[in-house]
């Protein structure tokens, strides 16, 4: 780099400029502040692109040997303990989240709705708090089938609760759990999580917009195939605020033990090993063209950054 390039560099307007071009990516920039107007509600300022981290609650289980399924329960406890968690059981938080882009009010994930434990289903208390009306979604947007993800939409008396919104769904999500003959053969197990899509969808089924991963769903967000946490999993990136955002879901669960962890399986990984793949993938995408990460199972709000560490990563949520 000659001087004349150093001299222009140290205009943090052209810093940004450059920035903004993607000729600094992989720098150190700083991470946007969070800014928390209520718990449970924390605001993100991207410039054209606003996000509000609304949480939904969480599930408290006690830790078992099933929790993680490639790793030994001493191991885990010991991830658990260096991050200063419990180690008799484990917290799984739900961070659903509503971002402005484009002229549309896009919800990734729908939370639990009057579906889960009654430690979640905070989801439209907090957008209340944040002086989000259900009405003024335009667009829910949905990364996969499990309950705690699409039960939000539909109340026990069957309305919808984001009535003005399309609801865009992953293609092959809606394929194989919509399936009747892979329902009928399904394990009692199972069950459950078919009957749920049956409940929320049965009866959008001309209704909903579906989506190849990969595709733009809305302008300005951006869709990504991420199986094997559920056959159809997809993960979605936002463009046009002042910094690039990625929502991966399920791409992990519990950031201790997954993100510090990328090769341990939760037991919810329905393809554990294509599952960890995908983790591997998509974390180093995010390290590398310096992504802020909101997840819907990460801690605080949902929201931070991910830096490398011994073989894996460290979630960093962002500060107010
Ligand atoms: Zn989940």
């Amino acid at each position: 780099m000659n001087m004349t390039r150093r001299g222009f560099l140290a205009t943090g307007a052209a810093l940004g400029a450059l920035w903004m071009t993607g000729q600094l990516t992989g720098c150190a920039t700083a991470a946007p502040r969070a800014n928390t107007v209520a718990a449970g509600v924390t605001r993100v300022d991207l410039g054209a692109v606003k996000v509000t981290m609304l949480n939904d609650g969480f599930f408290a289980r006690p830790l078992d040997a099933n929790f993680v399924r490639n790793a030994a329960l001493a191991e885990v406890q010991a991830a658990l303990a260096a991050a200063g968690l419990p180690t008799d059981r484990v917290e799984v938080p739900f961070n659903p989240l509503v971002v402005d882009v484009g002229g549309q009010r896009v919800l990734f994930d729908a939370g639990n709705g009057q579906f889960g434990a009654a430690t979640a289903g905070k989801l439209l208390d907090n957008m209340a708090k944040a002086g989000i009306a259900p009405e003024s979604i335009t667009a829910v947007v949905i990364s996969h089938f499990h309950g705690d993800h699409i039960n939000g939409l539909r109340d026990k008396a069957g309305q919808l609760v984001f009535a003005n919104a399309r609801i865009h769904v992953p293609e092959p999500e809606w394929n194989w759990w919509m399936d009747d003959a892979r329902m009928a053969a399904a394990p009692e197990a199972m069950k459950g999580a078919f009957n749920a899509t049956r409940r929320v969808f049965g009866p959008l089924a001309d209704a909903v917009v579906k989506f190849a991963p990969g595709a733009e769903v809305v302008p300005g967000v951006r869709s990504l195939p991420a199986h094997g946490h559920t056959p159809g999993h997809t993960v979605f990136t936002v463009e046009g605020g002042t910094r690039r955002l990625m929502f991966w879901a399920d791409t992990s669960n519990v950031a201790a033990l997954f993100v510090r962890n990328p090769d341990w399986a939760v037991m919810f990984d329905m393809d554990a090993e294509a599952a960890r793949q995908t983790r591997r993938k998509l974390s180093e995408m995010v390290v590398n063209e310096n992504l802020l990460l909101a997840g819907y199972h990460l801690p605080g709000a949902g929201i931070g950054t991910l830096v490398r560490r011994g073989n894996g990563y460290d979630f960093i949520p962002l500060s107010d």
